[in-house]
């Protein structure tokens, strides 16, 4: 096979413990899936979960320095646990869901919280607000064999030294497992899919020089520097 020009590069993953890479395929996400983050962005916390995505290429393996985006005047950090898939499917049954896990990262959702407003507005798609160049930043993928899987827990953001997000993963409101079976519903899953499960409250405002700390209990920290 040859091609007009050469092909993107791959987008891939470091595992902890391992030479080898996690080949990336889709990034899925998950829209309000912690009650207190559900009700400060003024929703009903018993919603039925609710999904978008970003281009895989807007990962930012390890963190580090990430450019402030263009076009916004209220980019906010959301700190997610991250499920990584080996295996997948359509109609997945909840009690098989988790044999799909190959492990889990911590990631943050960078989001323009002014486009997404106007798009929530103007029931416009959310695109521009989520899946903008560098939107996810992301930790080495953690193993199924060193996390286990992670229901319990502190789920951390700090801006400068200070805590804005002090959420534990038991507040999730759709399980990792229901979160896997209820998407793959939608959408038929594969090895190399992503998904980020959903942010707790205490989203906030960044600029450019803030420094973000997340952490995840069992799954580890991911250090992010805007400029
Ligand atoms: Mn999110």
């Amino acid at each position: 096979m040859t091609y007009v020009f050469p092909p993107p590069p791959r987008v891939a993953l470091p595992v902890i413990g391992n030479d080898a890479l996690f080949p990336v395929r889709r990034v899925y996400c998950v829209g309000r899936n912690y009650a207190d983050h559900a009700v400060e962005m003024g929703a009903d916390s018993r919603e039925p979960p609710f999904f978008f995505s970003k281009p895989p290429d807007a990962l930012v393996a390890g963190g580090g320095d990430v450019p402030y985006p263009p076009l916004t005047g209220n980019l906010q950090h959301e700190v997610e646990l991250v499920v990584a898939l080996a295996a997948g499917g359509a109609q997945i049954p909840v009690a098989r869901a988790l044999d799909c896990v190959f492990g889990y990262a911590v990631g943050l959702d960078l989001t323009r919280r002014d486009v997404q407003q106007r798009a929530k507005d103007k029931g416009h798609p959310w695109d521009m607000a989520k899946g903008f160049d560098h939107s996810a930043p992301i930790g080495a993928i953690v193993p199924l064999t060193a996390s286990g899987h992670p229901a319990q827990g502190a789920i951390q953001l700090r801006v400068n030294g200070q805590l804005r997000q002090n959420g534990d993963l038991g507040q999730m409101s759709w399980k990792v497992a229901e979160v896997i079976a209820n998407l793959s519903t939608h959408v038929r899953l594969e090895a190399g899919d992503l998904i980020f499960t959903g942010t707790p409250a205490g989203v906030s405002t960044v600029a450019r020089g803030d420094l973000l700390e997340a952490v995840v209990a069992g799954v580890g920290e991911l250090t992010v520097r805007l400029i």
